[in-house]
């Protein structure tokens, strides 16, 4: 079934508000298994959004609008649609009591005159109770096609998407969509295309994706059927050889456990303390962890020392060492990882060590070059990054790369 999403707003056009509602749309749409094909954005303009929804309706079964379902002149989605499928606007009389409810419960008992506009809805429609505004949902149905209706702001779209319209959605595709994510960390998405290559190619039910994510590659997993059970079923053979094939790289197979979740997890299952010991990163590592609730379990302390004088007061770096091979060095690294814990007192400290640009690259050690360390007990890995990019997306690199080299240690040291 093909879908597509039209967002009417003037302001979208202008670039003065981000379409988040398409991008919800699309996922959304998405994870139920339409497929979409287009999108549009058009202005508050009637001969524009008749012509965009006549082509809408014309190449997809169902077209959802976001916008302009408002009170005011230039909310004329209802109007136009309504027009173009050919219904004429009657009053709702459920939608009229909900309006005079509404407004008596707000601080303007007043009812301006222009908001009866709303309670008028395309003869036969199906209306949607928008339970944080007062313009409605709207399902239209005309044979096979069907738009549906949504106001703009996002606070009344969603709620509205998810416990409405996904319902209708779901009841109109008579299989169940179940997906299932594998995040992957430490491998390029281009090398865990070639490991899976076999079987993106084979895919029919379930399907494969891929997703690049800053330091990370996401892969979902999406099948269908007649019943949850029976995708379940789909899916888990093709998680258990992406699994296999990938091994350590995946940190969880669970879509809503971010990297920081699986290294607190893992800390917490051996009972491990964490400390950070960050230069470049400036904090954001242990911003990371400290994101995930429960982190005061297992995170000891963080320690921003950008000065070569703070590594050495505060994590006891050696004049010597920082002297012969610099603050962006394998040996430097090690020795904040190795102070830093013994000055935190935790099992693992990992370290974070670089040039984030643009300034203060040389030939021999130039931009995106960094060097984290991991110690527990008195195990210490050291490695070695050059990172492409401007100096916040080295940064970003580096924080997921160390909290992946949290993760590697412990895995290594629990074997
Ligand atoms: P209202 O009753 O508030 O007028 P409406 O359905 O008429 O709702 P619009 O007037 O088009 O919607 O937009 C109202 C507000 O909703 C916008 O100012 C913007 O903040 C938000 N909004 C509209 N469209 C989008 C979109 N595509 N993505 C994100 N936000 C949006
Ligand atoms: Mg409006």
């Amino acid at each position: 079934m093909v879908v597509e999403v039209i967002s009417v707003g003037t302001e979208l056009l202008l670039g003065n508000i981000v379409n988040t509602n398409a991008r919800y749309l699309a996922e959304e749409c998405a994870l139920l298994g339409l497929t979409m094909y287009n999108q549009t954005v058009v202005g508050d303009n009637r001969g524009r959004l008749s012509e965009a929804v006549r082509t809408a309706l014309d190449r997809s079964d169902i077209v959802i609008l976001t916008g302009g379902l408002g009170p005011t002149e230039d909310d004329l989605t209802k109007e136009t649609c309504a027009e173009v499928m050919g219904f004429p606007l009657v009053e709702d009389s459920r939608t009229r009591d909900r309006i005079t409810e509404y407004f008596k419960n707000s601080r303007h008992p007043e009812i301006p005159g222009n908001n009866w506009k709303q309670a008028m809805v395309p003869e036969g429609a199906l209306v949607l109770d928008n339970h944080n505004g007062t313009a409605p949902g709207l399902i239209l149905e005309k044979g096979q096609k069907r738009a549906i209706l949504l106001p703009g702001p996002p606070d009344e779209l969603i709620p509205l998407f998810a416990g409405q319209v996904k319902p209708y959605l779901q009841k109109l595709r008579p299989e169940v969509i179940v997906s299932q994510m594998v995040k992957i960390c430490g491998v390029g998405e281009s090398k865990v295309e070639e490991e899976l290559i076999d079987l993106i190619d084979r895919q029919t039910n379930p399907t494969i994706a891929t997703y690049a994510k800053t330091g990370e590659v996401h892969v979902r997993i999406t099948a269908s059927a007649s019943a949850s059970e029976t995708a379940e079923k789909l899916i888990k053979p093709v998680v258990k050889e992406i699994k296999r094939r990938m091994g350590t790289a995946v940190y969880t197979a669970r879509a809503e456990e971010t990297l920081e979740m699986a290294v607190v997890r893992l800390l917490k299952k051996y009972e491990l303390t964490l400390a950070t010991a960050e230069s470049c990163t400036g904090g954001l590592v242990a911003g990371r962890i400290v994101n995930v609730a429960g982190a005061s379990d297992v995170f000891h302390q963080g320690f921003v020392t950008y000065s070569n004088k703070a590594k050495r007061k505060l994590l006891d770096v050696s004049k010597s060492t920082i002297k012969k091979y610099g603050a962006v060095s394998k040996e430097t690294a090690k020795e904040m990882a190795v102070g830093g814990a013994f000055a935190a007192d935790s099992d693992l400290c990992v370290a974070v060590t670089g040039i984030a640009g643009p300034d203060g690259g040389t030939e021999e050690k130039p931009v995106g070059l960094v060097y984290m360390a991991c110690c527990l007990g008195d195990k210490v890995t050291v490695e070695r990054y050059q990172f492409r990019g401007n100096r916040s997306k080295v940064r970003e690199q580096s924080v997921v790369r160390a909290l992946d080299l949290v993760r590697r240690t412990i895995l290594e040291n629990h074997k």
